[in-house]
């Protein structure tokens, strides 16, 4: 233990960066605070340009070497950190759940098994990532994908390891040097990865991670010449913010952003699979981008659906996440609360009725709302919440209902409840979503394609797609009857 060190729930966690395979300490720290109960965590070293010039230098620094690391070694060092998170499974859930307020349950038997299959997972698939060669007038195309440099991975508070690993994994994978900004809400769980990654026997600078402000550091993280590839997941504003920044160098940017996505339920539905997949919408507090947070009705079923969500959701409890008989914990921060109730109050003073909700809880909870009586054009219809707060409208056609779905600038994710297996094909042709799920949600396999259109974000990650983002895809062509003597 040093002064450097926070207990959360037993656990240790250094609060420092790592840099270069050794802890780094800023002069200034930030206060890091746990969602559930207000109380301090610890100090977190808060870094400035200089901390990310140095995290950028020691990541080129390990490129060569990690890239040219063979495949197969590669591959054995990230099962290498998939069994080091699994071994501290217990750890990092405990320690996640005291950092950003979701369900210890979901934590133990959902994200942290996730995290350690994000890494086995990419580790697997680049193992077997080829294409099939193909031949041009009898010259052969080979396909190849490159590793690119250092990559600068950019995430946010409402699901951080499973988040970050999601870009850790494949971008390690790829042969890249990665520099690693969690959210400075929930900065615990990077900092273990770091020590879970160095017992693994990743190379030193191969993982690099910096904690901090995002409008702090951000800047000369994003803008930094020898970063080579830019992924974020978080907000719009932020995303603009970045993708201007990375513009000077041309960075090639991966943007997984917000999203107001809707619920369609048809008459022929069943109802009861309806509800369940509504009720699910206030999972993590509502804090999740894919959330259907805009219920649109066939006006026939309506009252009886929006009878059975009231009495479903009444059954949710809500309270501490370490407890395994709560549904929803705490919002993230005293910021988000006061955010998410400003959306609410000025809905229902434009004329929206809370069906249930519709104000805070104690503490940091804010109470499950539905609204309805909600115009298409209004802000809470519009708007991502980002709390749980969903809204009920009706429709009467299928046109009407697809008009309305799309009718938002975002194009995240878009679940249909029907009985009608062509009406759900007409209907996925005509949404604009990365991912549309019928009568399921959040089923997310990793070799999927995954992100969003619009304002939703740009590019795509998953399986192949993530090796497109985080490589040089290379295309080589060899001249007919191979190696041709121009002597
Ligand atoms: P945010 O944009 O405020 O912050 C995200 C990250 O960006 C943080 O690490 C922050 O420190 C950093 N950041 C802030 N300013 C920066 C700058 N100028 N330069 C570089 N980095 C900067 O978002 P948030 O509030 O943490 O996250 C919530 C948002 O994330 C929601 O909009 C949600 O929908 C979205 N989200 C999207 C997905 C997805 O996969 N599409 C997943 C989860 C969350």
């Amino acid at each position: 233990m040093t002064e450097h060190t926070l207990t959360v729930a037993g656990v240790a966690v250094d609060t420092r960066h790592w840099i270069g395979g050794e802890r780094v300490a800023s002069t200034e720290t930030f206060t890091d605070v746990s969602p559930i109960d207000g109380s301090l965590l610890g100090e977190i070293s808060r870094g400035t340009a200089m901390e990310a010039a140095a995290a950028v230098a020691a990541a080129k620094a390990a490129f060569p070497a990690w890239a040219a690391t063979h495949r197969a070694e590669r591959a054995r060092i990230l099962h290498a950190v998939a069994d080091g998170v699994e071994k501290r499974l217990e750890e990092l859930a405990i320690v996640e759940t005291c950092d950003n307020g979701a369900l210890l349950r979901s934590h133990r038997r959902g994200v942290m098994p996730r995290v350690a299959h994000n890494f086995r997972f990419f580790a697997d698939w680049l193992l077997k990532l080829e294409h099939e060669d193909f031949e041009t007038r009898g010259h052969t195309n080979h396909v190849s994908w490159d590793p690119a440099g250092p990559c600068v991975l950019i995430t946010p508070w409402n699901a951080p390891l499973m988040l970050a690993t999601w870009k850790v994994a494949p971008a390690l994978a790829a042969g890249n040097t990665v520099i690693l900004k969690p959210a400075e809400w929930t900065p615990l769980t990077a900092s273990l990865l770091a020590d879970i990654a160095a017992e693994a026997g990743l190379p030193a600078g191969v993982l690099n991670v910096v904690q901090g402000y995002g409008s702090e550091i951000g800047d000369a993280l994003t803008s930094h010449p020898d970063v080579r590839r830019i992924s974020f997941t978080g907000s719009v504003p932020t995303a603009k913010r970045i993708a201007a920044s990375a513009a000077a160098n041309l960075t090639p940017l991966s943007l997984e952003l917000g999203g107001k996505s809707p619920l369609l339920v048809f008459a022929d539905a069943d109802l009861d699979l309806a509800v369940d997949l509504a009720v699910e919408q206030y999972d993590n507090a509502g804090q999740v981008c894919l959330a259907a947070t805009r219920f649109l009705v066939q006006e026939s079923v309506a009252e009886e659906f929006t009878r059975r969500f009231v009495a479903k959701a009444g059954q949710l409890t809500q309270g501490d996440p370490r407890d395994e008989a709560t549904d929803i914990g705490p919002n993230i921060h005293p910021r988000q609360l006061e955010k998410i109730d400003g959306f609410v109050q000025r809905a229902i003073a434009a004329g929206a009725r809370a069906v249930i909700g519709g104000h805070r809880g104690d503490g940091q909870y804010y109470a499950p709302t539905l609204l309805t009586d909600v115009a298409q054009d209004s802000e809470i219809v519009q708007e991502e919440v980002f709390g749980p707060v969903l809204t009920l409208q009706t429709f009467a056609t299928e046109d009407e209902a697809v008009r309305l779905a799309n009718d938002t600038r975002f194009g995240l994710a878009a679940t249909l409840a029907t009985g009608d297996p062509e009406r759900a094909e007409r209907v996925t042709a005509q949404l604009v979503a990365g991912t549309v799920w019928t009568n399921c949600f959040f089923v997310r396999d990793l070799q999927a394609p995954f992100g969003g259109s619009r304002h939703s974000g740009v590019g795509r990650e998953g399986g192949t797609w993530s090796f497109d983002f985080y490589c040089d895809v290379k295309n080589t062509v060899t001249a007919p009857n191979g190696w041709r003597n121009h002597g």
